[in-house]
């Protein structure tokens, strides 16, 4: 009751889709019988958390937050919510997000935008965006309605909201947690994480996500490391590197004077700092958003009306008419550009041009990663161009929009760990994020460089 009423006096953050306390109490419960079996409790046992409405949950509707699955209430469980379960962890509810994870402020949501809890102080109360996809994860740990959350991360969308929030948030190597029973964006880029308001809270979480799953064809088949034990903020005989094409026009200064902040806190820490160069970095933005649209044109094929949630069938329709009817009622504008744009990459007159174009500048970039950690051991930059934006005004902008994730996508493209971690409010007291990039299966190394920085 308390935390549904805590949830209708934030109604208008609208962070949550539907909400489940009594599971979350259900896992508060098991911990005391637990303890007085005996038992072992379990890392996450009885921490009541948000997840993500992209994961299917068993018996919970699970809509992605689009109107095409609206009242879809699956039959399974994801992995990763699975994982957390069987670690304690209990559910507060579902989270709003961009639709189909599709977007960078939370406003393609069927079910609404997500207003971020924080406000410039100069008295304005304009309503500003949590970041997205995941900007109801961002929203509901930033306000206190949860302590954590689920994320995913196709090109930003943990490392971004938790930016614009003011929290930490930790997007794995790619393969680290299953991606069964996770609503499918871009198959070769989705990957879910912790969205909490430390790095030792991220650590706990990301440990009890992670994991070998025989369901995913791309999980790793890797122990987990016990992160939270290895936590060190020593940064001696670390070398951090700092890649020139990230002083990128369009950056705002403030952020770049918090990238100097991030790298005088490092250099405190121990840390030796390099110049680096990724030389392909302009390229990825571009690539990404060919690459994204292809992989969702073909994952969101499967939205037909027949198999889930939705379907519209007018009187006397024939199957195309269903199929067409449905998906026209069923996406929003933001799904519907992607698959266009998804489609005709992929087509046969223009696949070479561009698809296979942007299969090529992604190896480059993974390349550019792989020829820097000769230098240096973890990356420093920043995790966005700008502070958190005004709802609605980027809206008729989306080019402006996926700008957004210039300083993301990389390390999705290369499939790398990368996180966000708090440095600070700018001069309009809005939070800045930095982001830390490391190797393939080096979390324990981001998280520690994110603690010298916390
Ligand atoms: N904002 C990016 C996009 O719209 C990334 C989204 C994500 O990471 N899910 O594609």
């Amino acid at each position: 009751e308390a935390f549904n009423a805590n949830v209708a006096a934030a109604a208008d953050l609208n962070a949550f889709i539907v909400t489940t306390p009594d599971a979350a109490l259900e896992a508060a419960d098991k911990v005391d019988a637990d303890r007085a079996a005996g038992k072992d409790l379990g890392s996450m046992a009885g921490v009541p958390i948000g997840m993500k409405d992209l994961f299917a949950t068993k018996g919970v509707q699970t809509t992605a937050a689009s109107h095409i699955l609206e009242g879809f209430t699956p039959q399974y469980e994801s992995t990763v919510s699975q994982n957390l379960w069987d670690a304690g962890a209990g559910m507060l509810g579902k989270l709003n997000l961009d639709q189909f994870a599709m977007g960078s402020s939370n406003e393609t949501s069927y079910f609404g935008n997500v207003t971020s809890p924080w406000r410039k102080p100069d008295g304005s109360n304009t309503p500003m965006s949590p970041g997205g996809s995941s900007g109801g994860s961002s929203t509901a740990v930033a306000a206190r309605l949860a302590p954590a959350a689920t994320g995913t991360d196709t090109g930003g969308s943990i490392r971004q909201p938790a930016a614009f929030t003011g929290i930490t948030g930790v997007k794995p190597t790619y393969g680290r947690c299953s991606r069964w029973g996770v609503v499918a964006f871009a198959s070769s880029l989705d990957q879910a994480g912790p969205m909490a308001h430390d790095v030792r809270d991220c650590a706990i979480m990301l440990g009890a996500m992670a994991g070998f799953d025989p369901k995913d064809s791309t999980s790793l088949d890797l122990p987990v490391p016990d992160w939270e034990a290895n936590l060190n903020s020593d940064m001696k005989g670390k070398k951090v590197g700092i890649p020139k094409e990230y002083r990128m026009d369009g950056t705002d200064a403030e952020i770049l004077k918090s990238w100097d902040d991030g790298i005088a806190w490092l250099k405190d820490a121990g840390a030796e700092i390099v110049d680096i160069s990724l030389p392909h970095t302009k390229y990825a933005l571009p690539a990404y958003y060919i690459i994204a649209p292809a992989e969702a044109s073909s994952n969101l094929a499967r939205y037909d009306g027949v198999r889930y949630g939705l379907r519209d069938l007018p009187d006397g329709a024939g199957l195309q008419d269903m199929y067409a009817e449905t998906r026209a009622a069923g996406f929003g504008d933001e799904v519907k550009r992607r698959v266009l744009i998804g489609t005709y990459v992929l087509s046969a007159g223009f696949y070479d041009a561009y698809y296979n174009q942007a299969q090529k500048v992604r190896a480059l970039v993974a390349q550019d990663f792989e020829n820097a950690w000769n230098e240096c051991d973890v990356i420093l930059a920043p995790t966005t161009p700008t502070a958190s934006f005004g709802l609605g005004s980027l809206s008729d902008d989306p080019l402006t929009m996926y700008l957004n994730d210039v300083f993301a996508v990389p390390a999705s493209l290369a499939g790398l760990p990368a996180m966000s971690v708090p440095c600070g409010v700018n001069s309009d007291g809005l939070p800045l994020g930095l982001q830390v990039v490391g190797k393939a299966f080096d979390e324990q190394g981001v998280m520690n460089a994110g603690l010298a920085i916390e």
